[in-house]
């Protein structure tokens, strides 16, 4: 995970109308107060809106992410401290790159050479990109090959049924995005036709720039960086191979998923433009309250009823389970708020295993009692009394 070079020209926290050490959970409550005013089944045909949704998804898949918030915020802090320059030139904002529709950014390690995939996810690394002296961007350049512009990941909230949630399901996703083309299947040219190999950059989509002590590749302009030219663009999407269409994405729900878990679905997210890659999809799980169960990480937890005789005398009651019911022995003389645990009926571990379900005893006290059930409970309670039973025996001194 590096940082995008179009997030420094971005300001996340401003997109959601947050501060900027906002915590978590107000930037999440910015962001579903945002995304449910702004989502495009709310506003159709209005672009601004569209347009505002984009950002603020855009906003909140990096501020959500602690690891990406804190790689921004160190970034931004660099910019504005002006060390993010190449020997005082025109340095990095100048490299006159802009971004065309969705696509989405390069990475720093990219633009740099040196940090490129090494880093992984532990970000940039500045003592590369800046220590390196005379290293030569047109020799990592060749080295890496091109990394098309992908397209933006895309953020959406899903909510399942608490059973559903536990053991796992299919559930299809409606999600309006840039997708691709259907006319073109993404490459931006008329069907028949194919796109050609920009001539101006070799097909690399990026020009050679040297610049101070280190070289700087930026962005064909001549094919907006893709290396490719297309003569007879699509009909359909003016040649970018990307369409705004509602989709319909099967997710696969994994077993025991929790409440505000996120799913990352590859290469769901925006299609990129003529055929890059497209961005990821980021599903937001929340989980409706089920009537009986709750659960406590791998375990689920349910009250059961009894009466204050089948707590005295013991007996057996038929549970409800995830997987049909089953007898629970209750033992005589159980205390009442006495938890029973049956091994292996709570919620299936992706590592293997499965969590208990945690059964507790709570007393129902009927309402009211006919004349021979009165008779009786005196009856028990004289010789309740008799035998010597104090509930209170020690109780209260
Ligand atoms: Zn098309
Ligand atoms: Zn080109």
């Amino acid at each position: 995970m590096a940082v995008q070079r179009e997030w420094l020209d971005r300001d996340f926290y401003s997109d959601l109308g947050v501060a900027s050490d906002a915590s978590a959970s107000d930037i999440k409550k910015a962001y579903r107060k945002l995304a449910a005013q702004l989502h495009p089944d709310r506003n159709p045909g209005d672009s601004a809106a569209e347009e505002r949704f984009k950002k603020v998804s855009e906003a909140n898949s990096v501020l959500s992410d602690a690891e990406k918030r804190k790689e921004y915020d160190e970034a931004r802090a660099l910019m504005a401290s002006g060390r993010f320059r190449g020997d005082g030139a025109g340095g990095f904002g100048g490299g006159g790159y802009t971004t065309t529709g969705g696509a989405g950014g390069f990475d720093l390690g990219d633009l740099f050479g040196g940090a490129g995939g090494g880093a992984g996810m532990g970000g940039f690394d500045f003592g590369d990109i800046f220590g390196g002296g005379g290293r030569s961007r047109s020799r990592t350049r060749q080295q890496q090959p091109q990394r098309p512009r992908r397209g933006n990941d895309l953020e959406t909230e899903t909510t399942l049924a608490f059973r559903d949630a536990v053991k796992g399901n299919t559930i299809s996703l409606r999600v309006t995005s840039p997708s691709p083309c259907t006319t073109c299947h993404g490459s931006g040219a008329k069907p028949g036709t194919s796109p050609r190999t920009c001539t101006s950059c070799n097909g690399t989509g990026f020009l050679q720039r040297d610049q101070g002590h280190f070289g700087f590749a930026e962005p064909d302009p001549e094919c907006q960086g893709t290396g490719t030219k297309i003569d007879e663009p699509c009909a359909d999407c003016s040649g970018s191979g990307v369409q705004v269409r509602p989709r319909t994405i099967n997710v696969k729900i994994p077993v025991g998923v929790e409440d505000g878990q996120r799913i990352r679905l590859t290469g769901q997210g925006e299609a990129g433009r003529r055929g890059a890659p497209s961005g990821d999809l980021y599903v937001t799980v929340h989980i409706t309250p089920d009537r009986l169960f709750t659960r406590s990480g791998h375990d689920l937890k349910l009250q059961l009823p009894v009466s204050i005789s089948e707590l005295v005398l013991g007996t057996t009651v038929s549970v409800p389970t995830l997987d049909g019911s089953v007898g629970v022995k209750i033992p005589p003389n159980t205390a009442d708020g006495r938890t029973l645990r049956l091994k292996g009926r709570g919620v299936p571990k992706r590592a293997g295993g499965v969590g208990d379900l945690l059964v507790t005893v709570k007393v129902a006290v009927p309402p009211k009692l006919d004349d021979s059930a009165v008779e009786a409970m005196k009856a028990y309670a004289a010789a309740e009394q008799a035998a010597g039973f104090d509930p209170r025996a020690g109780w209260g001194r």
